[in-house]
């Protein structure tokens, strides 16, 4: 037996990365304010728990796995939460994107409660998810960053320890940055390739096999030219990613003029009730501006 972890927020990641945390072999205890999300964690082995605290109390590691800053704040401060009830093994890794600031208060009061706290956001989207291929950027101590590595190894292939409380989440937030104007890249050129008559689909191979090539190319080109929306990470929540950016980058007195450009288009799709489709819909925001 490997350790008991509480895995808190089973959605479109959290699901994935809680399954093969009990195939690698520990001990899952999950816990979702949405009930149903924690039926397929039990289906795949893992034990759903009736509240919170039922869930982290006896937990040697904390994992979060939650849509943005409010709602890790809850899981620390909220009446069921860890500086209320404080798990076994004093050790949060809070997986999810969100502000390096929050990030930093977080784990000084959970510090205060004797509660080690590692900010690990992930890039790799659903589908490093599901095969354990993570790449995972880890803020905070390193004794801690030692505790957490057998974990972190059973949800990631790429596992760095990038600096002090919040560093984590400020490379995953850079990350974010080119994501979103890569994305932007993209749907310029396939609007300009379509409206000039060129085959997307070959246009996308040949590109593939130079330097514009990408993740975003790659992964979801495809879906960008059928014009799926479908979801796997939400626009929504890359929009949340972008606005942490643009804070940061004001707290720093740092200019973003491209990342403040492609939030903007971001804003649009949502505005067009896209905030649930998936990413690759920014090229939606294309469609409406070439009137496609
Ligand atoms: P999601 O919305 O699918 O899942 C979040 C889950 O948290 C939901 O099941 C929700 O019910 C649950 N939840 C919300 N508040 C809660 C609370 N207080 N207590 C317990 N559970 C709660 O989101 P996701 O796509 O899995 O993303 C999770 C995080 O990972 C986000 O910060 C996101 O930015 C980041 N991320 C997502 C992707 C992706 O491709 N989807 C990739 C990398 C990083």
């Amino acid at each position: 037996q490997r350790g008991t972890v509480a895995f808190v927020g089973l959605g479109v990641m959290g699901r994935e990365m809680a399954r093969n945390l009990v195939e690698a072999g520990f001990d899952v205890r999950v816990f979702d304010v949405v009930p149903s999300a924690m039926e397929a964690a039990r289906l795949h082995g893992a034990v759903p728990a009736v509240s919170l605290s039922a869930a982290t109390a006896e937990a040697d590691i904390v994992v979060t796995m939650l849509p943005d800053t409010p709602q890790v704040e809850e899981v620390v401060r909220g009446p069921d939460g860890l500086l209320a009830c404080p798990p076994r093994g004093r050790l949060l890794v809070d997986m999810s994107t969100i502000s390096p600031q929050a990030t930093r208060r977080l784990a000084g009061e959970l510090a205060a409660a004797g509660v080690a706290m590692l900010d690990a956001p992930v890039s790799g989207g659903p589908v490093g998810a599901r095969n354990a291929t993570l790449s995972i950027m880890v803020g905070g101590e390193a004794q801690a960053v030692a505790r957490a590595r057998p974990a972190l190894e059973a949800m990631g292939t790429t596992i760095n320890h990038v600096g002090a409380s919040g560093a984590g989440q400020t490379v995953k937030l850079c990350n974010q940055l080119i994501c979103g104007i890569n994305l932007q890249a993209i749907c310029e050129a396939l609007a300009l390739g379509r409206s000039c008559g060129v085959d997307l689909a070959q246009m996308r191979e040949v590109l593939m096999g130079g330097s514009a090539n990408s993740w975003m190319l790659e992964k979801l080109g495809p879906a960008m030219i059928e014009g799926d929306a479908s979801a796997g990470f939400r626009i929504d929540l890359m929009l949340k990613d972008l606005r942490l950016v643009l804070e940061m980058a004001q707290h720093e007195n740092v200019p973003l003029p491209g990342t403040s450009l492609v939030a903007s288009q971001y804003i649009e799709a949502r505005a067009h009730g896209e905030g649930a489709n998936g990413n690759q819909a920014l090229f939606r925001v294309y469609d409406r501006m070439s009137g496609q």
